[in-house]
Formats: structure tokens, C-alpha cells, sequence
């Protein structure tokens, strides 16, 4: 089966088609989607529609764009939705220097808080880092100890010397639509990592793969992905897909 470990399945631009979306991916052979929270509503949307869906995973958390909004209030909703039986991550949190919706120390604040709420829960986690790659490493290097469940960095978009920093600190890496992309140049990053930390996103909405950039992304594009990097690890597309299938289980234990 193919797997897509995080995508956006209750954004607005699809206007609640969830059925159809499910149907579409599960056609074309997707087994597994995590559908990712963003903030605390978006959270509860997903872990709602998991429920009807045995396909559907979710992650919750609050992205550094809405760390600002972490109150204690929130990280007691936050961390009632993690508990359920079909969360299987926290996420996504992490750092975003290029819009800065938040302030560094909301961000600080709420990354670190985050992980620790995901240490105590057993779960691992999943981080968007944006314009932000030495303060990302340099923090989760930091905390270390914090890091026993394994982290996810999705759409992963830093350097191959990076790459080896994250992997020796229990990282995976996730690669989506962008790695389709004439001139993506994502060819040697993904030589870098190991195998068996290697994971296939959509990030839908957002960042459709080649041939169809710019239009809207689902979960069903994951299987250009898939062949994308097939092509680039020099694997036959069954084994992609079995190597995939399997460090999802190592990592989300779905
Ligand atoms: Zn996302």
C-alpha cells in the first residue's frame, strides 16, 4: 500500500468532500493517511473524522504559526485529543521564521512545551521547520532527552549535512510533491538519509506533485511520490512501497 503521513483532509478548500477524498486516495491504493491538526480546532476535526474512516489516522497539535494561542487552556484540550485511539502523533510544532505569526518566544515556548506533552504521552512528533534550520537543530539537539518516541521532519527541505544531525537525534523524514518538481535538485538529500527513515507525504492541500502543480493536492497524489523516489533510490516501486509501509509502522505504530 502507499502511505501519506500527513496531510490536511479538513481544509476549507475542499468543502468538506471528505467521503470523496477518502474514496479517490483508498483507489488508488493508499492504505494509510494521517490527517494533521494545525491548531486546537482543526485538532478536533480530525480526530473527529478518523473515527469514520479505518484508513484515517490524525496528528494534533499547534503550529508554530498559532503558538501564540498555547494557553493552559488549550494544552488541556491539546492534550485530551491526543489520547485518542486514533492519534498517532503530536504535531505539527515546530519553528517558522518566514511568516513569523508568532514571536521567537512564542514559538520557543510553545515547541518545547509540546514535546514535552508528547514525551509524556509516549507519542513522537512531527515539526515544520521553516527558515529556521540551525535554530531547529540546535533545539532539538538541546533536547535531546525530550526525544524518546522518534520525530517526523515533514516536507523535509534542508541539507544532506543536516539530514545526518536529525537522523542521529531518532529523525525521520518526510518528502512530498516538491521532489516531483523540474530542477527540485532533492536528488542527493534523499541519497543522504537512510532507508529506513524515509516517509511519503502530500501535505494536501498544498504542493501538488508534478504534472499537476498548482492545482489542488490530495491524498491520491502520493503515489507520484512514491515513484519519484523509487526512481531515485534506484528500488523497484513494490519495495519503495513495502519500505515505507514498514518505517511507518516502526515510527506511528499503525
Ligand atoms: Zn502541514
Amino acid at each position: 500500500m502507499y502511505v501519506d503521513v500527513h496531510a490536511h483532509l479538513c481544509d476549507g478548500k475542499y468543502g468538506g468532500e471528505i467521503d470523496s477524498l477518502v474514496k479517490a486516495y483508498e483507489e488508488a491504493g493508499v492504505g494509510i493517511v494521517i490527517n494533521s491538526g494545525y491548531d486546537l480546532t482543526s485538532s478536533e476535526k480530525v480526530m473527529a473524522e478518523s473515527q469514520k474512516y479505518d484508513s484515517m489516522y490524525f496528528s494534533a497539535g499547534v503550529h508554530p504559526d498559532e503558538a501564540k494561542t498555547l494557553d493552559n487552556r488549550a494544552i488541556e484540550r491539546l492534550t485530551a485529543i491526543l489520547r485518542d485511539k486514533k492519534c498517532v502523533a503530536l504535531g505539527e510544532i515546530g519553528f517558522d521564521f518566514y511568516w513569523n505569526k508568532s514571536t521567537e518566544e512564542e514559538q520557543i515556548f510553545a515547541f518545547e512545551k509540546q514535546m514535552e506533552i508528547a514525551d509524556h504521552l509516549g507519542l513522537p512528533f512531527v515539526v515544520h521547520s521553516r527558515d529556521a534550520s540551525a535554530k531547529t537543530s540546535a533545539f532539538l539537539k538541546d533536547r535531546k532527552s525530550l526525544i524518546n518516541h522518534g520525530f517526523l521532519m515533514h516536507c523535509y527541505s534542508e541539507s544532506a549535512e543536516m539530514a545526518k544531525v536529525y537522523e542521529s537525534l531518532g529523525g525521520y523524514f518526510s518528502f512530498g510533491g516538491v521532489i516531483t518538481f523540474k530542477n527540485a535538485k532533492k536528488d542527493n538529500v534523499i541519497k543522504a538519509i537512510s532507508p529506513e527513515r524515509i516517509l511519503t507525504e502530500t501535505d494536501s492541500p498544498y504542493l501538488a506533485p508534478h504534472p499537476f502543480r498548482g492545482q489542488l493536492n490530495d491524498s491520491s497524489k502520493v503515489v507520484y511520490v512514491v515513484q519519484k523516489l523509487a526512481d531515485v533510490l534506484g528500488k523497484n516501486l513494490q519495495e519503495t512501497k513495502d519500505i515505507i509501509r514498514e518505517n511507518t509502522r516502526r515510527l506511528f505504530g499503525i
